[in-house]
């Protein structure tokens, strides 16, 4: 609605002694391709999310580029490029450890965004809506938040503002172009956007884009899956999770990605234990990442479902029909189907996810073959991160996590007279006083050695 403050006809030109982007900070590749394109007699700048990060003085991810070249020209220039997308086409300029992504500026009146799946397409899989290229004025338009619709221009290193955006970074402020929900009703993942980046810079949504999107949120169930999961890993896969995870909740968007974890967080007893076991899992994601560790998806999508899975499991199994573990993996497989119809997960993060749900019943054994081999499963160590969390929840002591804190750390020998042996004391850890420590029921251990001739599922 704000249109008072939204583009003008020509830009707001930031001189380079008035900004704080120096060359020094954008990559050798960029760089390069700035400036070859510049030399060849184009117009090219950085855009998005590297001008905006280097203007709140921080480390851009990437540095995405933008000209009045076509495709076909920046490929002419670049030996080491290509053309991707086949409908709105962009280049891939290689370097050794780095890939530029050019864009030529794109017209306003073509509304399918960012998103391949959103193409429009005749019976035959013909694409009515033909690529359509524009102005670097209409390229800021259709653009999301004024903060990502800088430009930093290679030919005199100004900064050109259609949007008001420098007034917004001063300010701290993400503001979409033009009126929110137009906006938002033409890609509502940028609802998801907006609190992504408010979390991840640690910036304000402006008051006129943040209130339609408690009312908007609904239209996040109708964008295609594969679509929400790229989504999910910017904002559970990159340093922000916790904050936000918080501020998603807040929006009431995120009972549109997980509504199962939702409700379930909802049916909370109060005293805040899911929250703080969804909370902690997110705080680790996130240290892991500070620290450098690999992340999957496979591991919070599993700490989302946990509860959701162990709760229909009960139902289950409360019918008698089924094993305590066999109404786990059908718990398991019903939730994660009616999960992915919303934030799909591909197969290669579903299974091993299941695999990961249907190992904890496991760690509350601690005697017999079946226990041994569980430290070799290769789910061990993603199902004993999640037992750590589990303590939040109550369902591990500390004494129980702490056991299987210690075995990993003894040599195959020394597991070996853990589980292995047939007298009394199974289970215990050197240096325990038989009696003192976990597992004493013998006549399970041996169930479980005549159990291990079934063929182990899933594996
Ligand atoms: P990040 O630093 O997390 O990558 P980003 O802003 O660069 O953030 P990208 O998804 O890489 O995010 O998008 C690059 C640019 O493309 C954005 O800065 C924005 O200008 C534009 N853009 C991306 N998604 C949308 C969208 N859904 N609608 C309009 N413009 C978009
Ligand atoms: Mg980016």
């Amino acid at each position: 609605m704000n249109q008072a403050s939204l583009p003008v006809d020509a830009p707001r030109i930031i001189p380079r002694p008035d900004h704080n982007i120096s060359r020094a900070n954008i990559s050798q590749a960029a760089l390069k391709v700035l400036y070859r394109l510049k030399d060849a007699g184009f117009q090219a700048f950085i855009v998005g999310g590297g001008v905006r990060d280097l203007l709140l003085k921080r480390q851009p991810k990437d540095f995405d580029i933008a000209t009045n070249a076509s495709p076909e020209q920046v490929h002419a220039v670049f030996g080491n490029s290509r053309i991707i997308g086949r409908r709105f086409r962009l280049v891939h300029v290689r370097f050794r450890d780095e890939i530029i992504e050019v864009a030529t500026f794109r017209g306003i009146g073509n509304d399918d965004e960012e998103s391949e799946d959103r193409q429009i397409l005749d019976a035959n899989g013909r694409i009515l809506k033909d690529n359509s290229y524009g102005s670097i004025e209409e390229d800021a338009w259709r653009r999301d938040f004024t903060v990502n619709a800088l430009y930093y221009n290679v030919a005199d290193f100004s900064i050109w503002d259609y949007v008001n955006g420098m007034q917004d970074i001063a300010e701290g402020r993400i503001r979409l172009i033009g009126d929110p929900v137009t906006r938002y009703r033409e890609d509502p993942v940028r609802m998801i956007r907006a609190v992504r980046l408010a979390a991840k810079l640690n910036l304000e949504i402006h008051p006129d884009t943040a209130a339609p999107i408690a009312e908007l949120a609904p239209l996040l169930d109708s964008v295609p899956p594969a679509r929400l999961f790229d989504e999910f890993l910017k904002v559970f896969a990159t340093g922000h999770a916790l904050e936000s995870y918080r501020r998603l909740c807040a929006h009431g968007l995120f009972a549109h990605l997980f509504p199962a974890t939702a409700r379930w967080l909802a049916a909370d007893g109060g005293e805040g234990k899911r929250q703080r076991f969804i909370e902690r899992a997110l705080l680790n994601t996130d240290q892991r990442i500070a620290d450098n560790l690999p992340v999957t998806p496979m591991f919070l999508f599993g700490v989302f479902l946990w509860g959701p899975v162990q709760e229909r499991a009960a139902v289950l199994l409360g019918s008698g029909k089924m094993s305590e573990n066999q109404a786990l993996i059908e718990a398991g497989m019903e939730v994660t189907e009616a999960q992915i119809a919303r934030v799909s997960l591909p197969r290669r993060f579903s299974v091993p996810m299941r695999e990961m749900l249907q190992l904890q019943p496991r760690f509350m054994r601690r005697q017999g073959r079946r226990t041994g081999v569980l430290l070799e499963h290769r789910r061990f160590r993603a199902a004993y991160d999640l037992l750590v969390l589990r303590l939040e929840l109550g369902e591990a002591t500390p004494e129980l996590v702490d056991w299987w804190t210690k075995i990993q750390t003894l040599s195959p020998e020394e597991r070996q007279k853990v589980f292995g042996g047939q007298q009394q004391g199974q289970g215990q850890l050197p240096g325990q006083v038989p009696g003192e420590g976990p597992g004493q029921e013998p006549a399970k251990a041996s169930r479980g050695r005549r159990r291990r001739r079934r063929p182990r599922s899933a594996s």
